[in-house]
């Protein structure tokens, strides 16, 4: 079945993702195919596109992320199939597989420009149109050949030339949640336990390993901010006690 990879690489009492068992959307007549990307901190940043196909969600990874810029060719793994109920995730995954904080960065409906999905996904050339409220227009999917190597087929993200391409950082001009208003990695942890990786983030080394440190760091301080004075007042004045005493 086309979601076994999926629940295999998780375990749902320790993550909040959903495990799959929700009943295949039976989509309207006429309504789009939907479509997300879901940007994830996890040992490393990444991209996840996910397209609607047959009740499930194609998925690739995609380390730099969509570029808006033809001239960009990004790298697209493609990963296992994901349940239709994941594609508007958004929240911190505590531990295993994918650790990390997942936030909901582009939705939408696409289409396919290629008349014969199926033919296309197996030939590895797929072109579609994308109606996200970031992503938009024209773009390809193209199979390589020679790079990847494992189980993991590598692809191509590219977007084709159009009024909604540009030469403009997508990724940097619109960092934020679709799905949270103005939510970035620390509201998404802050609102979940930001206290949950102060020993063991999901990355210690390099520059990921720097950034959880900063997230963690500033969620920390803006739960402590928000919580009701009571809980915060004691903390303080035991510190305070333990110094004079
Ligand atoms: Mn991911």
């Amino acid at each position: 079945m086309a979601l076994d990879d999926y629940r295999k690489k998780r375990d749902f009492s320790k993550t909040p993702e959903p495990d799959g068992s929700a009943p295949t959307r039976k989509r309207k007549a006429g309504a789009g195919l939907f479509f997300s990307v879901q940007k994830h901190l996890a040992s490393h940043l990444h991209y996840d596109l996910r397209l609607e196909w047959n009740g499930v969600l194609l998925s690739w990874a995609v380390p730099k992320g969509p570029s808006i810029d033809p001239a960009d060719k990004r790298l697209a793994m493609q990963t296992e199939d994901h349940p239709y109920d994941y594609g508007t995730f958004e929240g911190v995954i505590p531990e295993g597989y994918g650790a990390g904080i997942v936030m909901l960065w582009d939705r939408g409906t696409w289409t396919p420009e290629s008349p014969d999905v199926d033919a296309a996904l197996r030939k590895g050339d797929l072109k579609f149109t994308l109606d996200g409220y970031k992503l938009k227009g024209s773009w390809v999917l193209v199979r390589t050949r020679g790079f990847g190597g494992g189980t993991r087929p590598s692809w191509l993200l590219i977007k084709h030339r159009d009024e909604w391409a540009g030469p403009i950082d997508i990724t940097e001009f619109a960092p934020l949640s679709v799905k949270t208003p103005d939510a970035d990695f620390v509201d998404i942890l802050a609102a979940d336990n930001p206290a949950v990786w102060t020993t063991n983030p999901p990355a210690k080394t390099g520059d990921t390993g720097k950034l959880f440190q900063r997230i963690i760091a500033q969620a920390v301080a803006m739960k402590e901010d928000r919580a009701p004075k009571e809980t915060t007042t004691p903390r303080t004045s035991a510190k305070r006690s333990k110094k004079s005493g």
